[in-house]
């Protein structure tokens, strides 16, 4: 029997699916939108399932408006990720469909590639002896053309033929429109198009090691930067593309440079799909159909990459695997490096996490052997190592941040003509300003935050809301005119350097001065060109960018990050170390790294220093699984938020008995709060938090699947804004 109803998932915030009445001459398939009325309006949803009951009679259904597709947008395995991630993220699934797909599928527009029309002769102009329009000879020409083959239309005018002849010829029956030839496939003319250096033993192991099966296996490729993990990567990618089939490459927002595509773009003649949230929608559904339909061979993109609908895909890489980036930190809050491994499980296909500093949660992953462990120790080339060392500024006196024996080292790099990096994970002025007379500290009014001065503008900004405001006169407590700052943030880092060091250009990049596109660029290419000779970041400088001629880099204050609420924030500090330290200096100029700090002694500064990531990876995860921090445990992060406090509070407190009623034996999971948020009010909202914790995946998604449906009945579930967010990366 044919089907008579689709259910179909649709872009609504409610976790369920609606059923729909489908027009016998106009079959859906289930993976395709459909066009559906929904309230007043239409929408457009994906059909998940065909089938003839429903638990609405048919006088209550509506019927399908449209089916758009008329196959899957997703390959299958695809596809059961989606539906699986939809289940382990709690979002629902008609929402996470629409998410992710491109903009303009969600808008309606075909899938398929809009290819511009070509002209062909018909019987008639093949047929057209020659002379007949002698006396129009380039309309005679364009018929001696298309003998040829079919063009297109601008093809054609690049013939200096233009439209009016084109249509004087088509009014005569001569020629006639026709759907553009398909390309000819990228495997035709696959070839290596570049010189290949030699692998060293180690990337000779890694490759021959990966390329040894074409099953799923997880692996990790743990290399300090510069010891050749993108010419793994390029070699593992060789054999892929010889079988004909396609190798997807995700990269952190800030890696998707010109410089790490070309590298792909150099070494292989075949098409590269570029994905990442800079392309309009009609280059991103472009992108996407080349994925889909193999005309793209290698598809390099961020985060949501991961989604493309190859069919043939041979291999995943995730190179630094460690970026947060790859974890979406709204509405569908999936984790990028997550999913792949389960596709490339789901399409039974290697798959190769690469870091120089792996995250734990993969590092314990190869400790107990669910990923297989390979290493490149050694820097390619001659590059050598970074020294670095540990700056105690106890007692010392501190201009702008900066200790006497750091001035000192700077003062000596520049003078012999070299770079150097201070790196101040803090923006604006100074983070706070105060009374001197009464010690009044200027806050938010809107969030449990102190102001950013911006002395540049003359501004006291939020970091956490809009509010900015002139800087005050006078102390809101006492009236004092006595205000100071307190605490140093990269323009008064900036500022100071610039009068510490006249002599020589200093300049800053952190979020405040690189929003326009394209600046960050700029500056990348101005250090490169040794136009500054000081630069001054927050960690967005660490990323991706190789400094030649930087020889010194100093961390400015590390305690904030050994000291911090968040458990993740030693593991970040540890990465940002190790990136700066592999990217300063070369063979002829090593680089040296400093760090200041008022704990020469704690435990995971030494581990680092002595002994370098891994020892310190052995401790932090030694800590986490003392404290059952994931990845010994995995969290779920219910917040809410709202004007008052009291709801907000009272509906984390239902939650939590509802999630202390589920039946699973209570001893293995754990409800930890509610508890006000780190950051207990923003933008005039109160903010509560409740977590969630279970010893493994599947008991976590289980306890949570049975307990949203009752969280989503309470009265304040409506009344308050909250979010779920599964193995957060923030708490
Ligand atoms: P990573 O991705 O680990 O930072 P790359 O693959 O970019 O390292 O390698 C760093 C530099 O060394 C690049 O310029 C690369 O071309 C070069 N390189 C890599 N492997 C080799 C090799 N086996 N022989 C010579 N040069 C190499
Ligand atoms: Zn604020
Ligand atoms: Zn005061």
């Amino acid at each position: 029997m044919t089907p008579t109803i689709a259910r179909v998932a649709l872009p609504v915030p409610l976790h369920k699916t609606f059923d729909y009445l489908i027009k016998p001459e106009q079959p859906p398939a289930v993976g395709g939108r459909v066009k559906v009325p929904f309230g007043r309006q239409s929408k457009i949803g994906i059909v998940i399932e065909l089938t003839d009951c429903s638990e609405f009679s048919v006088e209550q259904l509506k019927q399908i408006q449209e089916v758009i597709d008329h196959q899957p947008l997703w390959p299958q395995t695809l596809y059961r990720i989606l539906e699986w991630a939809s289940r382990y993220y709690q979002y629902p699934l008609g929402e996470a469909l629409a998410t992710i797909m491109p903009g303009a599928l969600r808008k309606g527009k075909a899938a398929s590639h809009n290819d511009e029309d070509h002209w062909r002769l018909t019987r008639n102009g093949m047929d057209m002896p020659s002379g007949t329009l002698s006396r129009a000879p380039k309309q005679e020409r364009l018929i001696s053309a298309l003998k040829k083959g079919s063009m297109s239309q601008s093809d054609i005018q690049t013939l200096d033929i233009s439209n009016p002849v084109i249509k004087a010829v088509d009014d005569k029956g001569y020629i006639e429109r026709c759907a553009a030839p398909a390309p000819s496939p990228w495997q035709d003319s696959f070839q290596i198009t570049e010189e290949k250096p030699t692998l060293n033993h180690e990337q000779a192991m890694a490759v021959a090691t990966i390329n040894a099966n074409q099953d799923f296996a997880s692996y990790l490729l743990e290399g300090v930067t510069g010891s050749g993990k993108t010419e793994v990567y390029l070699n593992l990618i060789e054999p892929v593309l010889k079988r004909g089939q396609q190798a997807l490459i995700l990269v952190p927002e800030i890696g998707l440079t010109p410089q790490t595509i070309n590298r792909f773009k150099r070494r292989f003649s075949v098409p590269v799909a570029v994905m990442h949230s800079g392309l309009n929608e009609t280059e991103r559904l472009n992108a996407w159909l080349d994925a889909r339909d193999n005309r793209a061979a290698i598809i390099i993109g961020t985060r949501s990459a991961l989604f493309s609908p190859s069919h043939h895909t041979g291999i995943i890489i995730i190179d630094e695997e460690h970026d947060s980036s790859y974890k979406q930190q709204d509405s569908f809050r999936y984790h990028a490096r997550d999913l792949a491994v389960f596709r490339a499980r789901e399409e039974n296909i290697p798959i190769v996490l690469g870091s120089a500093t792996p995250s734990l949660e993969t590092l314990h992953n190869a400790k107990t052997g669910k990923y297989h462990h390979l290493t490149l120790a050694r820097r390619a080339g001659n590059a050598v190592k970074a020294k670095h060392g540990v700056l105690d500024i106890r007692g010392l006196h501190l201009e702008a941040g900066l200790s006497a024996p750091l001035i000192a080292e700077m003062r000596n790099q520049l003078s012999q003509g070299n770079q150097v990096m201070l790196f101040l994970n803090r923006r604006g002025y100074s983070p706070a300003m105060m009374c001197h007379e009464c010690g009044w500290l200027a806050e938010c009014k809107r969030c449990d935050a102190y102001f950013t001065l911006y002395q540049q503008y003359r501004e006291l900004r939020c970091h956490h809301c809009a509010v900015q405001i002139p800087v005050p006169l006078q102390c809101g407590q006492c009236g004092s005119t006595q205000l100071i700052s307190v605490g140093v943030g990269t323009e008064q880092l900036e500022q100071h350097l610039e009068t510490l060091f006249p002599e020589y250009k200093t300049i800053r990049i952190d979020r405040d001065n690189t929003r326009r596109k394209g600046s960050l660029e700029g500056y990348l290419q101005a250090i490169h060109n040794n136009e500054y000779q000081i630069l001054i970041g927050t960690q967005m400088l660490a990323k991706g960018h190789h400094f030649p001629n930087v020889t010194l880099v100093a961390l400015v204050d590390v305690d904030s990050a050994l000291f911090s609420n968040d458990f993740r924030a030693p593991e970040r500090l540890a990465q940002l170390f190790v990136q700066v330290a592999g990217r300063a200096g070369r063979a002829s100029k090593p680089g040296l790294v400093l760090l200041q700090t008022h704990h020469p002694d704690h435990a995971l500064l030494q581990a680092l220093i002595q002994k370098g990531y891994q020892d310190f990876s052995v401790n932090a995860l030694n800590e986490r699984q003392q404290a059952m921090l994931p990845p010994f445990s995995y969290f779920a992060l219910l917040r809410a938020e709202g004007f008052e406090s009291e709801p907000v509070e009272q509906f984390l407190h239902q939650a939590r008995t509802i999630f202390e009623a589920s039946p699973f034996e209570s001893e293995e999971c754990a409800v930890l709060g509610p508890a006000p948020a780190p950051l207990a009010r923003r933008a005039g909202k109160y903010r509560w938090q409740l977590i969630f914790q279970a010893p493994n995946r599947r008991l976590l998604q289980q306890r949570l699947s049975l307990a949203l449906p009752a969280l989503l009945q309470l009265p304040l579930a409506k009344k308050v804004r909250w979010s779920l967010d599964v193995e957060p990366q923030d708490m």
